[in-house]
């Protein structure tokens, strides 16, 4: 192709490589091409559109409030879609979860909300060490890569990621060696040479290193260390939550409660940038103005943030509904993964995959989905996992659908002998 994405825009992008056509229309979780062609969108826009491309629930409130002549642009200035945003976060998301969290408006980017918060811990405890864990993704600018754990990313920083050291994940040896043990030994020995972190950084599933997903009792397990030793805990919520995995906040399920927690992708239910920094009230500790950024006041995403939780956080139906479509996706990954010696399922609700045992078939069969109208992308170090997040609101139809594609993917790039009776 030669056409101006090719001859004028950095060779930086990575998706339209993957995915070679021009999206002019979407619905749900269908995309349309220039020449017609119909995908089933199971990528989501990485996470932002968990209800899907234009929402009617949420495109009307919107087209009302900029046909109103209300204000778009605030900064941090108050308006009544913040207000609404506000009470209805409160009311719906905070309070029925016993949740007592002030709300920070960063950035409106998942990377804004994670350097806000690294930089709120520093500045509560006054310590510079934050401690991530191995194959994590926090985001692109410099805080945020000096959490991440992928070699390709951070040698683009150009400069020494410092004051961040990496632990392991959650089953990072296979079972083989205790959780926590190292920490655990570290924090206690006063000779161990590793400084008192600020705290600790954890995405509850590692959306982009692979779909690894935390088990419940490891999460509580890691706060109960940090609670003892008077560590801050951030969640990365940016992919995993928003109902991602079955809960509004993916740390619902473990039972704990973050000091801090970051909040980005699909908070605006819409595609529109905004993002969130939620912490407790006491580490509240800001200078007025000592973080700002000039788009933190983006009112058409108030709107349809505050329909989203309207239409869908209101009363307990959408989550029930989430968990009828979250059984069917793991039912159909374990039948695909069945079928591949050495294959297996990772992940954790609408936030899931499967991982190959060789570095090539997960690209392989993503190009394939591709192929016959789907949708996906992979994750982990080295592209090893096909990677399935279709929007929250797919229906059942579509869920299977594209669930039979993903089979046909995988029969006929890796050739699994099983499925190629089926
Ligand atoms: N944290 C997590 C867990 C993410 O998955 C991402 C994006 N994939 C980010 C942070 C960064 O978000 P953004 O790309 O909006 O800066």
């Amino acid at each position: 192709m030669n056409s101006i994405f090719d001859t004028l825009e950095s060779s930086v992008r990575s998706y339209c490589r993957s995915w070679p056509v021009v999206f002019t229309h979407a619905n749900a979780a269908t995309q349309i091409t220039e020449d017609g062609t119909e995908y089933l969108d199971f990528f989501s826009g990485a996470g932002a559109l968990n209800y899907g491309h234009n929402n009617p629930a949420l495109s009307a409130p919107l087209l009302e409030y900029l046909a109103s002549g209300a204000v778009v642009h605030s900064l941090d200035m108050m308006t009544p879609a913040k207000r609404e945003f506000l009470e209805t976060f409160q009311d719906l998301i905070l309070k029925p979860r016993h949740l007592d969290y002030k709300v920070m408006f960063p950035g409106p980017t998942g990377t804004n909300t994670v350097e806000a918060a690294l930089k709120l811990a520093r500045k509560v405890t006054g310590r510079q060490h934050i401690l991530s864990f191995t194959n994590a993704f926090h985001g692109m600018t410099l805080g945020s890569l000096s959490v991440t754990g992928n070699s390709l990313k951070r040698r683009g920083a150009g400069i020494p990621l410092t004051n961040s050291s990496k632990i392991p994940y959650d089953d990072y040896f296979d079972g083989s060696v205790a959780d926590f043990m190292w920490l655990e030994r570290v924090l206690e020995d006063s000779g161990s040479g590793v400084d008192k972190p600020a705290a600790v950084i954890v995405e509850t599933v590692q959306g982009e290193g692979g779909l690894r997903a935390a088990r419940t009792e490891w999460l509580r397990g890691l706060a109960a260390l940090l609670k003892r030793h008077d560590i801050l805990l951030i969640v990365d919520d940016v992919q995993a939550g928003c109902g991602r995995t079955g809960t509004f906040f993916s740390f619902e399920d473990a039972g704990i409660e973050p000091d801090i927690v970051c909040v980005s992708k699909s908070i605006s239910g819409y595609g529109l940038p905004m993002a969130l920094t939620l912490f407790r009230p006491d580490l509240d500790v800001w200078e007025p103005g000592e973080h700002n950024g000039t788009f933190r006041g983006n009112n058409p995403a108030f709107v349809t943030a505050t329909a989203a939780l309207r239409t869908y956080w209101a009363d307990g139906e959408f989550q029930r509904q989430l968990g009828g479509k979250i059984d069917t996706l793991h039912r159909g990954l374990e039948q695909i993964a069945g079928t591949v010696p050495g294959a297996g399922v990772r992940g954790r609700g609408l936030l899931a995959g499967i991982v190959f045992p060789d570095l090539e078939s997960a690209s392989a069969v993503a190009a394939e989905a591709f192929a016959n109208g789907l949708l996906v992308e992979t994750s982990g170090p080295e592209d090893e996992v096909i990677k399935i997040m279709p929007p929250l609101t797919v229906t059942d139809e579509e869920l299977t659908r594209g669930l039979d594609i993903l089979a046909a993917a995988v029969r006929s790039a890796v050739g699994s002998p099983e499925l190629a009776s089926a």
